[in-house]
């Protein structure tokens, strides 16, 4: 589903030269819950954020589906993530002005799906993540746990190919954070991808694959022998 080679990031600003992403390739397969670790500014979220489309590379080749994605212009780039992949963030990045119905309905109103239908896909989504009591409360009304839990049925009403989470426990405690990791689970065994970025031992080995970044770079590519899937 997704295949890289020899792609990199360079940040430039007016002082510095910053290589993010420094020749990576690597390949995910449809089905696959890949971990991506490794310290603080190694690149994790730089290399999510291109596998989301939210952002280019410098230079290298981004097959997504077996298309060329990664040179796109931005409203192109827009267009083809639309309603493919879905985002959970460390700090869940939900809107404080809306309710959860209408959090969750927000990717269906930019695919412009008919309000009857956005109703159904969106009360149905909040059942599956057990949500659905809290559909009229404001995310400052819920707890960590439940936020997250939103979060995660925003990104799964679309019905997505690939979900990309960035440290998607790192604001929650343990119990929540586990709730959380068994939900992606879930997911992945229904048969979404899934790329996540964690620091956690405990969380990567929910996946099937952990690859160590450093300094830009794919140091080690590991199967997980976790006894949690
Ligand atoms: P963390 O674990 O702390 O979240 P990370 O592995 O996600 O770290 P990135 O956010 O990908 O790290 O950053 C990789 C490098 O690129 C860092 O040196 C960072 O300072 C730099 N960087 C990231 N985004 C930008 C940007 N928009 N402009 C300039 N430099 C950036
Ligand atoms: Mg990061």
């Amino acid at each position: 589903m997704i295949k890289i080679k020899g792609l990199n990031k360079v940040f430039r600003t007016e002082e510095v030269e910053t290589a993010a992403i420094n020749s990576i390739s690597l390949e995910v397969e449809k089905g696959e819950f890949v971990a991506i670790m490794g310290p603080s500014g190694c690149g994790k979220s730089t290399l999510l954020n291109i596998l989301g489309m939210l952002d280019s590379p410098t230079s290298g080749e981004y097959y997504l589906d077996g298309v060329e994605v990664g040179h796109m212009k931005e409203s192109e780039r827009t267009d083809t993530r639309k309603g493919k992949i879905g985002f959970v963030f460390q700090s869940f990045n939900l809107i404080e002005e809306m309710n959860v119905f209408e959090n969750v309905e927000l990717p269906l109103t930019y695919m412009k799906i008919k309000p009857s239908e956005r109703k159904r896909r969106v009360e149905e989504t909040l059942k599956r993540m057990s949500i659905d009591h809290r559909a009229g409360h404001f995310p400052t009304q819920l707890s960590g746990g439940q936020q997250q839990r939103v979060a995660i049925a925003r990104a799964v009403v679309i019905n997505p190919m690939l979900i990309l989470a960035d440290e998607p426990t790192g604001n929650l405690d343990s119990r929540n954070g586990k709730d959380v990791m068994e939900l992606l689970l879930e997911l992945n065994r229904q048969g979404t991808t899934i790329v996540m970025v964690t620091h956690s031992r405990h969380d990567a080995s929910y996946a099937h694959r952990i690859i160590n970044l450093f300094d830009g770079q794919v140091v080690t590519e590991v199967q997980s022998e976790s006894l949690l899937r």
